[in-house]
């Protein structure tokens, strides 16, 4: 654990920290870079990767998997679904309102001239969090720009209203004092799948066990999903016997409210506003 004044002296000038707890393991990756690694290696083993051929219909026959894209139909015995917070409604009936996407928006200001670094007292690239319900996460980039995120809009049409940003901004501005004002370079937002208890699950839903999705890692999903990808390998191989904890077990669990969730989200994130702010 670190007091606020080592925190500052050694790390970073936080203004809104109190102290910190560190997690020297914990690091920042790019992941895209990771994510072209994945697809490199995997063409190398043999793998077909078809991008832009998103799955529009699934239809069960005889035990084989009819996937309908717009290029044509593949059909498979074994079906893995990873599409996470992109998940279309409606995409399979085990599916159905299991996952709860929610957007994730960030900023990147330009980089930062010796001066403001000197401010900030920036010492560190490792990544940070706040420990709001409605959190930031942000760090030093390697090229010393500042990156911000936090959680967004509600729904995908208001994700662009200017209100979201803004906040974003003054988390940043709150933070570094020194930065008021600077310019932003990069802003962008995306949908992470959070499950209805937060736990996220790599299962097999159907008796024949063909299919398996991993999905609900709460935006939490890069180291993540290395491993779920592992593990559903496992699984359709029939090799999953062992994996017994809870998220190997049970099914996503759904929601008898599911249809008037996006109202609950509302009226959460003002509560969790104020608390975060107020309280
Ligand atoms: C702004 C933002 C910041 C984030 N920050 C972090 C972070 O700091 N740390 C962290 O661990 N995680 C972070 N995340 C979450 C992380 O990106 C995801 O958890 C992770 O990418 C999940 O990986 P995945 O492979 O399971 O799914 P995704 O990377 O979401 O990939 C799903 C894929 O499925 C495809 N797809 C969807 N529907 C279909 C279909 N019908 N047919 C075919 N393909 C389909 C999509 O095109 C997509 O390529 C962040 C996410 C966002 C948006």
């Amino acid at each position: 654990m670190l007091d606020a004044e080592t925190l500052k002296r050694e790390y970073v000038n936080e203004a809104e920290a109190a102290g910190a707890m560190l997690e020297p393991d914990g690091i920042g990756i790019h992941a895209a870079k990771l994510a072209f690694g994945y697809i490199n290696m995997a063409r190398k083993l043999g793998a077909k990767i078809h991008p832009s051929s998103p799955v529009m219909g699934w239809k069960t026959v005889d035990g084989v998997h009819h996937l309908t894209t717009p290029g044509g139909t593949v059909k498979a015995r074994a079906v893995a679904v990873a599409t996470a917070g992109y998940s279309p409604p409606g995409l399979h009936p085990k599916l159905k309102q299991k996952i709860m996407p929610i957007l994730s928006n960030s900023i990147a200001t330009r980089p930062l001239t010796d001066d403001e670094r000197e401010e900030c007292n920036f010492k560190t690239h490792l990544v940070m969090t706040d420990t709001r319900t409605l959190r930031h996460y942000y760090r030093q980039m390697p090229d010393g720009r500042v990156q911000i995120g936090s959680r967004s809009a509600v729904t995908g049409s208001d994700a662009e209203n200017p209100k979201h940003l803004a906040q974003l901004i003054q988390g940043l501005y709150r933070k570094f004092p020194a930065l008021t004002g600077i310019e932003l370079d990069y802003s962008w937002w995306g949908w992470v799948d959070v499950s209805h208890d937060m736990m996220p699950r790599i299962f097999q839903p159907d008796t024949a066990k063909t299919i398996c999705y991993a999905m609900g890692c709460g935006g939490n999903g890069v180291m993540y999903s290395a491993q779920a990808g592992r593990r559903m390998a496992q699984m359709l191989a029939g090799d999953g016997a062992g994996l017994d904890l809870p998220i190997f077990t049970s099914p996503l669990p759904g929601h008898p409210l599911a249809p008037f969730r996006r109202m609950g989200q509302r009226m959460l994130y003002h509560w969790y506003y104020l608390r975060d702010e107020l309280v």
